[in-house]
């Protein structure tokens, strides 16, 4: 993995009494332990891939409590485990990044929603939604509604999500339902302290098993027919008011009184900290937590407490409602409420704040100014408000002009991604073959989609790139290429990609990216990586796979042999045999190999055994500063520098002090037939008698040739 959680792990054993130091993500792993849990699983993402981390580098903790740890292959089998707490008083909770994991789950949560649940089943959702997001900007509030599940948003403060968790694992056995625990990138990395209570062992567990028969046969617990019509009048009429009777009781929700009560905020609690930030740049709250406008903060997000709600607004001739994204679901239903009850508070939400986009400071500095400016709240000067909020916005303007135009700075791969070089025969087959249809897919290959490659047409899911392209194939004068990660295939790609197109006698090219790891949420292992999280090995393997799902045209590459990517994939695309065509690229993720070798090389030095480190480098007397091999490449340790010959203005190609000597550069240059600029140097460590004489004998020859000798052993 990514990083390691052992040392923070630790902070998990703490007791009642002691005080807990750290980050949300590992503040919810530690109360889950405290809320009694059964089992634990789900599929990371960020920004909750670090609370499946945490849990496997807690594994020796939870299995004391009996806890069972499941890394999931997706979302779904991850939401079909809650299935556990739908008979049995068992807590569980799974953990994915939404809203494109909550889609994948879709299915499974439909069908626990509707049954309900005897034990506490909680979601805890990573909601990547904002500048910083990688996916879709859609909200999994939608999910909630649809399935009558509870949202719990709490407030980003170490206390406040250790109890909502608490909290919600009696809400779910109190209402008979599923609770979606959402957390914001802020809310997962917002750091603090609580005070701990001592962790529980689950009613039943793997430490205390359930003895006896399984549950009764109850025909109930089925989402089928008949079943499902009395569920919906159950989720209507005892799971919400259930709920909203545990919410209003146990005060899930907050408010924050202040001087300025002729106008509200209601907030939705993961947004709060960016609010008070806000207040607090306009002069309206302090650094405590203290403002000057009443804030209603919910902590629970879905359902409402139409009590509370009417409560907060019925005095106050003005609320505004933050709640960031489209559509505006708690803002309607609040209006839904006040008219419901004839209170004629004026609602403003959506208006005074855009539609659209993550709520910065900005935007809020921008949108609370409005706000008081249309509401003018008696005893405030709403306009020396929006004379201060003016420059505020305006600075950060200014600051980013005066820096002038900065160079775009897209993602891209790592220093010698075994995946580059995929792309890089891509391009070059082109040449020849003239371009196809590309169906890119989720994972760091999707960094292909940007220059220098700028290759993929399509994204339309994790695992979905060869489905994606089975309409495109027969309408289509070439065969489309498909590209998905060994994470992807695993994901979602064997069923609906691979298992579909040899179902439907599809035609056309699958590459699979086998680098051994779901390397883009932080080098998780995978069904197919060299062994499982315990060390034992998988035992499985891609080839055998599809062989035995009945591809019969199927090659393997190592992934930096660009020439002989290129030619394999050219003849996958020319070949007269029609079907499937399955390249698998395989090559360890460069990251994962890098932080594994270097453990290993400094074990070797400290024994004062032999290690080579290989480096490429430019000839800068023979790059003629054309830049081909960077065009193919887009290596980060590939760049420029000002050419030594003063006859020639073009800077010269140079390969900066991080190269990992994957080897692409020599092999681009070769495959591309590119230039002879390119070459290659051992750097030994501890060397031998062999690599001194040899050395010695390099040096003699060239010394003997007119040279100067290039040391290259120490
Ligand atoms: S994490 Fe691994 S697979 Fe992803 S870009 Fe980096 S080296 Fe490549
Ligand atoms: S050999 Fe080339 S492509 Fe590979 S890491 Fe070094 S500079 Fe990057």
């Amino acid at each position: 993995m990514e990083r390691s959680f052992k040392k923070e792990a630790e902070a998990l054993k703490l007791g009642a009494g002691e005080t807990f130091h750290g980050e949300g993500i590992l503040a919810v792993t530690k109360a889950l332990l405290q809320s009694g849990v059964s089992y634990v699983g789900g599929y990371q993402g960020a920004p909750v891939s670090h609370l499946l981390d945490v849990m496997v580098d807690a594994e020796d903790l939870l299995s004391e409590l009996g806890v069972h740890v499941e890394t999931c292959t997706n979302e779904a089998s991850a939401a079909a485990m809650l299935a556990a707490s739908i008979n049995y008083p068992l807590r569980g909770a799974v953990t994915w990044k939404s809203v494109v994991g909550t889609n994948v789950a879709a299915d499974a949560l439909s069908n626990l929603a509707s049954p309900g649940v005897t034990g506490g089943a909680m979601i805890i959702i990573g909601e990547d939604y904002g500048e910083g997001a990688s996916i879709i900007q859609e909200r999994s509030y939608a999910f909630a509604m649809k399935c009558s599940m509870w949202l719990l948003d709490p407030r980003p403060d170490l206390s406040v999500i250790v109890r909502t968790v608490e909290q919600g694992f009696a809400l779910s056995e109190a209402s008979n339902t599923p609770v979606m625990l959402e957390l914001r990138i802020r809310a997962c990395h917002v750091t603090g302290a609580f005070t701990a209570s001592d962790n529980r062992r689950g009613v039943n567990s793997g430490q205390n098993p359930i003895a006896g028969p399984p549950a009764r046969h109850e025909y109930i617990r089925l989402s089928h027919p008949p079943s499902t019509f009395i569920h919906e009048k159950q989720k209507v009429e005892q799971r919400l008011p259930a709920a909203q009777a545990f919410i209003r009781d146990n005060k899930l929700n907050e408010v924050f009184p202040g001087d300025l009560d002729d106008v509200g905020i209601i907030v939705l609690g993961g947004l709060y900290n960016g609010v008070m930030r806000a207040l607090s740049r306009l002069g309206l709250a302090d650094l405590y937590g203290n403002a000057r406008i009443p804030l209603y903060v919910l902590n629970a997000a879905f359902p409402l407490v139409p009590e509370e709600v009417k409560a907060f607004c019925a005095d106050k001739r003005a609320v505004l409602v933050v709640e960031e994204g489209h559509p505006e679901f708690v803002e309607q239903q609040v209006n839904t409420e006040l008219r419901r009850a004839d209170i004629q508070t004026r609602m403003r939400g959506k208006g005074c704040l855009p539609a659209a986009g993550e709520y910065t400071a900005d935007v809020l500095i921008k949108g609370l100014a409005a706000f008081l400016g249309e509401a003018r709240p008696l005893g405030l000067d709403a306009d020396a408000i929006a004379a201060k909020a003016a420059p505020i916005v305006a600075h950060k303007t200014g600051a980013l002009a005066s820096l002038g135009d900065l160079p775009p700075r897209p993602p891209n791969f790592c220093t010698g991604c075994p995946e580059r070089p995929v792309f890089a025969a891509i391009k070059l087959a082109q040449r020849e073959l003239g371009p196809t249809h590309i169906s890119a897919d989720i994972g760091c290959h999707s960094f292909a989609t940007l220059p220098p490659f700028s290759l993929g047409n399509s994204i339309l899911g994790y695992g979905m790139s060869l489905a994606s392209a089975a309409a495109v194939a027969p309408n289509f004068a070439r065969r489309p290429i498909a590209v998905m990660g060994d994470g992807g295939f695993w994901h979602n790609g064997l069923l609906s990609g691979v298992a579909s197109s040899l179902f439907n006698q599809g035609d056309g090219v699958l590459i699979v990216m086998q680098n051994g790891y779901t390397s883009a949420t932080g080098q998780q292992y995978l069904p197919t990586s060299r062994t499982t999280r315990s060390g034992a090995p998988t035992g499985m393997t891609i080839e055998k796979t599809l062989r035995a799902f009945g591809v019969k045209w199927l090659r393997t590459v190592r992934s930096y042999s660009v020439a002989t990517m290129a030619k394999t994939l050219k003849e996958a695309m020319r070949t007269a045999e029609r079907g499937l065509k399955v390249i698998i690229a395989d090559g360890e993720c460069m990251l994962a190999r890098q932080r594994r070798i270097r453990a290993e090389e400094a074990g070797k030095l400290a024994r004062g055994e032999r290690v080579v480190r290989t480096k490429y480098g430019v000839d800068d007397e023979i790059c003629t500063g054309d830049h081909s091999c960077i065009r193919l490449s887009g290596c980060p340790s590939l760049s420029i520098k000002p050419s030594p010959d003063p006859l020639r203005t073009d800077p010269v190609a140079t390969v900066v002090e991080t190269c990992v000597g994957c080897g692409l550069c020599g092999e681009v240059a070769h495959a591309a037939v590119l230039c002879p600029s390119f070459y290659r140097a051992d750097l030994v460590r501890n060397p031998g008698w062999w690599d001194r004489a040899l050395h010695r004998l390099r040096g003699a020859v060239i010394g003997w040739l007119g040279g100067r000798p290039q040391a290259v052993a120490s």
